[in-house]
């Protein structure tokens, strides 16, 4: 036993400590998220290059990544006119010959000499200079007659000062010192009965496999190994909220007649069907626990009053709490709007509503059945419900599960609904959502415009004033949308001022208001309203618009910087306009310097179906990133593919389940599921 736990401590130990290592490559290693020997035995390769089959010269297609064994014929070093030291080999294999181009390592010529054999990664090319096709390597090996090549080389995600030859020699020798020391925690028959390899034998093939088989078989079982860790804790704690017995409220009722009759349009189908789950739950006798998923203005909100006025009709209070004073704003004019006539007594409370404060909190507090609207002041203490039965957290993303539970304790087992325009796609809502039941809107309001998405560049920014200059005088508004840089708020705040100062000085004859994270909640409010009123013509913001603002005349959104946005936030940004009957206009602007910003605007000029951009956003990426792991407890999966592994995710649930219902919980501790017992 003590020997063990010696065992798992060395393996615990700083990578510093290891062979070739020291400081200097360990603090490298930790911008890789290495700081353990654990943690670089599991860092896994990003791809493989298959050595076993080179291709032959003759077979070489331009612009394709090859790779080649070959003899050296001849080399040697030159510079080019603008000093460029370039080595230029001759080499040849059994086919033909090709030269070869090194840029930059003069030294070259030292270790590859005439007769040197070598194995080589790179691809052909046209040379600019020579205009002659050329191999450019982007790896090599010397081939000696004592050499071991590997037959498959893993490539790792790499960061400055750190090559891929360093991380495998350095992952090599971690493996010899130190594989032995971890320990299999997945039982025996679930090995078996999944046919999953072992633990020390997949880490040793995923970094160092013999064959390409061997990886799939690798990482296979790695990644069955987290989505069952994973799934045992939702499960688990699903069991715990399940146990819990909640209200049972009737449906059918006079005031839901009347609610239903007044409102001023008809249901969408999967607006209706959504509102017959929720009815179902709330009617159940157990507490509710569900999502709704749409698209930004699918119409979410007539859902949530809908849910809301069965509380009322049955004697309850109920809550929706908005992540922004503009929204709960929003939310408490549009639903005093919706259920004008009805005697319905609604309340907002927010951190600025000062003047009746007392007199609200009395109300909620005498349990009078009421729909209290609200931000975050909602769940602070000495605000006391006396008979809340449902709450409703509007654009859960922005909501910590904390921040849930404290909305869930201002009630006895109360119902939760939880809605969020985070579009979820479906193998990934299979792992997440082991404990919430799920509703999808996927039908938009009929009436829609379609919005015009375009890239503009820099250089094109005074035609695009020129546009939307026309558009505001046929009447139209428009959104600017500035960065949020979390590191400074001030910095933030002057490009949205001197952005705003720009936009006046060029739109003399319109007005234009600024909203941003500092301002009081007043004064962003009135130029909110002046904005919603048509008063304002040009709106520019910091991210604050990102959720729920509704101004159907506003059909220009220009998003500044637009490669410091993420997918998914650029799109529900995009959901602010095209929801009146005019044409609409995204314009993102910005440089795509990174491969990543490119693929990102991309996927908006391609597609505006949020289920698209939300699968394409999480590939970008990945899932822990992509929805905030803080927020709904997802880890972020270093092998499991929470897209494509749908058999496997579903093999791990099954395999969760019976090890829980024997009550082995492998190692799986409360503490580490508190998180999720909401
Ligand atoms: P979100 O799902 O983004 O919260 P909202 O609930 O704010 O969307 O709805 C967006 C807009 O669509 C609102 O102005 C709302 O009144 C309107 N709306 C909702 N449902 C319908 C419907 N069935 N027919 C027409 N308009 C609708
Ligand atoms: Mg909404």
């Amino acid at each position: 036993m003590q020997l063990c736990d010696k065992m798992a401590q060395m393996i615990d130990t700083s990578v510093r400590f290891e062979k070739g290592v020291g400081p200097k490559i360990s603090s490298l290693l930790s911008r890789l998220g290495i700081e353990t020997v654990k943690d670089l035995i599991y860092y896994f390769p990003r791809t493989y290059e298959d050595r076993t089959s080179p291709k032959l010269l003759i077979d070489l297609v331009p612009g394709q990544d090859s790779i080649i064994k070959v003899r050296v014929v001849s080399i040697k070093a030159s510079r080019t006119k603008r000093n460029f030291s370039i080595v230029k080999a001759l080499v040849e294999d059994s086919s033909g010959s090709v030269p070869v181009i090194w840029f930059n390592q003069p030294f070259l010529v030292r270790i590859i000499k005439k007769g040197t054999k070598l194995l080589i990664a790179g691809r052909l090319e046209r040379d600019p200079y020579s205009s002659q096709m050329v191999i450019i390597p982007r790896d090599y090996e010397v081939l000696t007659e004592a050499s071991i090549v590997d037959p498959i080389v893993p490539r790792y995600s790499l960061t400055e000062g750190i090559t891929n030859k360093m991380l495998r020699r350095m992952m090599r020798s971690a493996l010899d010192k130190h594989l032995d020391e971890l320990s299999d925690r997945l039982p025996a028959d679930v090995l078996k009965k999944y046919k999953l390899g072992e633990l020390k034998e997949s880490i040793q093939n995923i970094h160092f496999p013999s064959e390409m088989g061997q990886i799939e078989k690798a990482r296979h079982r790695l990644a069955f190994e987290e989505l069952l860790m994973f799934q045992l804790g939702i499960i688990y704690s699903r069991k715990n909220i399940e146990k819990r017995s909640g209200i049972s409220f009737k449906i059918k009722g006079d005031l839901i007649d009347r609610f239903s009759s007044s409102l001023p349009f008809q249901l969408t189908g999967a607006q209706k069907r959504v509102i017959t789950e929720i009815s179902e739950d709330m009617n159940d006798h157990c507490v509710m626990n569900r999502l709704i998923q749409g698209d930004v203005g699918c119409g979410k909100t007539i859902v949530a009053l809908y849910s809301m006025i069965i509380a009322l009709q049955n004697g309850y209070q109920a809550a929706i709490m908005a992540p922004t004073e503009i929204l709960a704003n929003q939310h408490f004019k549009k639903i005093k709007q919706l259920l004008e006539g009805l005697d319905v007594d609604v309340v907002m409370l927010t951190g600025s509503v000062k003047t009746d404060r007392k007199e609200i909190l009395e109300k909620l507090k005498s349990g009078d059945p009421l729909i209290a609207v609200g931000s975050h002041a909602l769940i602070e203490k000495g605000v006391d419900f006396g008979k809340l039965g449902l709450a409703v957290i509007d654009e859960q993303h922005r909501f910590g599960v904390e921040q849930r539970i404290e909305l869930r304790k201002k009630g006895e087992n109360i119902d939760i609904l939880v809605m969020t325009a985070t579009p979820i796609p479906r193998t990934l809502a299979l792992t997440l959502y082991g404990d919430l039941d799920r509703s999808v809107i996927d039908e938009m309001p009929p009436g829609r415009t379609k919005i015009t998405t375009r890239y503009i560049e820099e250089k094109d920014r005074g035609r695009l004033y020129e546009f939307v200059r026309k558009e505001l005088a046929k009447g139209r508004q428009a959104y600017v949308v500035c960065p949020l840089v979390e590191i400074s708020e001030t910095l933030d705040l002057k490009a949205a001022q001197a952005e705003a100062k720009v936009l006046s000085d060029s739109y003399k004859e319109f007005r234009v208001g600024l909203v941003h994270g500092r301002m009081k909640p007043k004064e962003k409010d009135s130029v909110m309203s002046d904005f919603s009123a048509g008063k304002v013509n040009v709106l520019v913001s910091t991210t604050v618009i990102e959720v729920g603002i509704d101004v159907p005349n506003s059909t220009m959104m220009l998003v500044e910087h637009c490669e410091r946005f993420g997918l998914s936030q650029l799109h529900q940004l995009r959901g602010r306009i095209g929801r009146g009957s005019e044409r609409s206009y995204c314009f993102l602007i910005g440089e795509l310097k990174s491969e990543t910003a490119r693929a990102r605007i991309d996927t908006m000029l391609r597609t505006d179906d949020g289920f698209k951009i939300a699968e394409a956003d999480l590939k970008l990426r990945g899932p822990g990133e992509f929805l905030g792991v803080r927020q709904w407890g997802l880890p972020n999966f270093k092998v499991a593919d929470i897209i494509n592994d749908e058999v496997l995710i579903k093999q791990a649930r099954e395999a969760a389940q019976t090890l829980l219902e024997k009550g082995i919980l492998l190692g799986i501790n409360e503490g580490s599921l508190n998180r999720r017992l909401d």
